[in-house]
């Protein structure tokens, strides 16, 4: 028997050398032996096994993805699975097209197993919000059926560019910065965060996404398997909503058909309905913010998280209106929380503005974005999406009543004017509506984060902070 000494049970690299090693010098699978070790510095024991020099193999690409995809398994004879395929390639290079051999069907099957574990990884990790001395960290707590952390982290990356986090498991630790990535040691479950607001969202969104007429508990179970459940924030709701879900059928079942203009309903609505919104007057902003999660007045609703309402005080006297919610705000359900939101709390204290002061909303109120890769690519809301979203800046402008409204950019220009505006050359001055609300137009922060040149980006910035002091002195 020769045994290799792997580091970590994902030490790929390591039982490539040691399985090519024992290839070469015709060690057979029923002889060869891998085990993880903790920390010994060889990698074999015994010594290496001696081989003819010139016996080089290459391995067939198709070999070498599904052994980095087996390797992720947790079965403990994932490394022999391995090495005897690689053994059988010398004399049956075809091998893994061969679907109905026992030995390729099994590495297809943990295969999947390993692919589906990440997809539920990408679907089930929760953040928990965290402060520390650099400030806003989001820690998750996950418990991936295979090891799939350190595959699957990038997709995050990807997804939460902007925002720093760190997934804990039981197999290692992800942290992403903004910019690095780093893989620690395992994690247990102390080291997460207890219970913030996040976990209030998701119990709300899968509450009111759940419809007991549809209920498949086969289907959700497979879906949504049971071992999760403890680490989802939403799952604590599902003995209850199961449990009802039969008296919540017939009462629905009883019920007379839903009117085209039943107020906020949200199930099975059509893409776009107006009339659901056209009588409702709301009386706070609390039941505006209602009211905007059953929106259904432009298609904006279908690829957003939520609806992001305004925020501040109905007192406030200055109503500041951007474009709409971005990547982050989308997630957080807050306005101007991400990359485009600091640069104005910046430029906010710069100019002597109070952000607790203010009210601060989007002229459009679901994110618009285009997918591009894993990527969610923020797209500029239309002329008819903007004046479908009036609507609701309508209402808030009824019940804040600012004395002055400050638009940042063309989209908030064109929500709260009513029309097209050029922002460089109307920017900077008070306008009076017909009604007496005066206006003030000046750029979205977002435009100086795009500048590509830091000479512009310093010029523009104080021009931008210039605008924000001439709001302050025509409140
Ligand atoms: Fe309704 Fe505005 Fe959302 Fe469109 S973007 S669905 S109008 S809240």
């Amino acid at each position: 028997m020769r045994t290799a000494i792997l580091t970590d049970p994902l030490d790929f690299d390591g039982w490539r050398t040691a399985a090519r090693a024992f290839r070469l010098a015709g060690v057979e699978p029923a002889q060869a032996r891998f085990v993880v070790g903790s920390g010994q510095a060889a990698l074999f024991e015994n010594g290496g096994p001696s081989f003819e020099k010139d016996g080089a193999f290459t391995a067939p690409r198709a070999f070498l993805e599904t052994a980095k995809d087996l390797i992720q398994h947790r079965s403990e004879d994932r490394f022999d699975l391995m090495y005897r395929l690689l053994w059988r390639l010398r004399d049956q290079p075809d091998l893994m097209a061969v679907l109905s051999d026992p030995d390729v069907a099994e590495a297809a099957d943990r295969m999947k197993a390993v692919r589906r574990a990440a997809h539920k990884m990408k679907a089930f990790v929760r953040f928990r919000q965290t402060e520390d001395s650099q400030g806003e960290h989001w820690v998750a707590w996950f418990e991936p059926a295979h090891r799939v952390l350190r595959t699957t982290a990038p997709f995050f990356a990807r997804r939460f560019s902007t925002m720093r986090w760190t997934i804990l498991t039981p197999d290692g630790t992800a942290t992403w910065d903004g910019g690095l990535m780093r893989f620690g040691p395992a994690a247990d479950r102390s080291q997460a965060p207890a219970e913030d607001e996040m976990e209030a969202f998701w119990r709300t969104y899968y509450a009111s996404t759940f419809n007991p007429a549809r209920l498949k508990l086969k289907a959700m179970r497979s879906e949504m398997p049971k071992r999760y459940w403890k680490n989802l924030p939403e799952a604590a709701l599902i003995p209850e909503l199961t449990a009802a879900a039969a008296v919540r059928t017939d009462a629905m079942v009883s019920q007379p058909a839903p009117q085209p203009n039943a107020r906020f309903q949200r199930a099975r609505a059509p893409l776009v309905d107006r009339a659901a919104t056209d009588d409702l007057v709301p009386e706070t902003l609390a039941d505006l913010a209602r009211g905007v999660q059953g929106c259904r007045r432009c298609p904006l609703w279908r690829d957003a998280t939520q609806g992001v309402c305004g925020a501040g005080g109905q007192a406030a006297e200055l109503m500041v209106v951007g474009e709409q919610p971005g990547d982050r705000e989308d997630l957080a359900g807050q306005p101007f929380v991400g990359p485009a939101g600091q640069l104005l709390d910046q430029a906010m204290v710069e100019a002597g503005l109070d952000r607790d002061a203010l009210y601060l909303t989007n002229a459009v109120k679901h994110f618009k974005h285009e997918p591009r890769g894993k990527r969610r690519l923020h797209k500029t809301p239309n002329a008819g999406e903007v004046q479908a979203c009036r609507w609701w800046l309508d209402h808030e402008r009824r019940l804040v009543k600012p004395r002055l409204i400050l638009a940042l950019g063309a989209t908030a220009g064109l929500a709260v004017l009513g029309r097209k505006v050029a922002v460089q050359t109307e920017r900077g001055a008070v306008m009076t509506q017909a009604d007496g609300t005066r206006v003030l137009l000046t750029v979205h922060p977002s435009y100086l984060l795009r500048l590509p040149d830091a000479e512009a980006r310093t010029r523009e910035r104080a021009l931008f902070v210039r605008d924000l002091r001439a709001a302050i002195h025509a409140v």
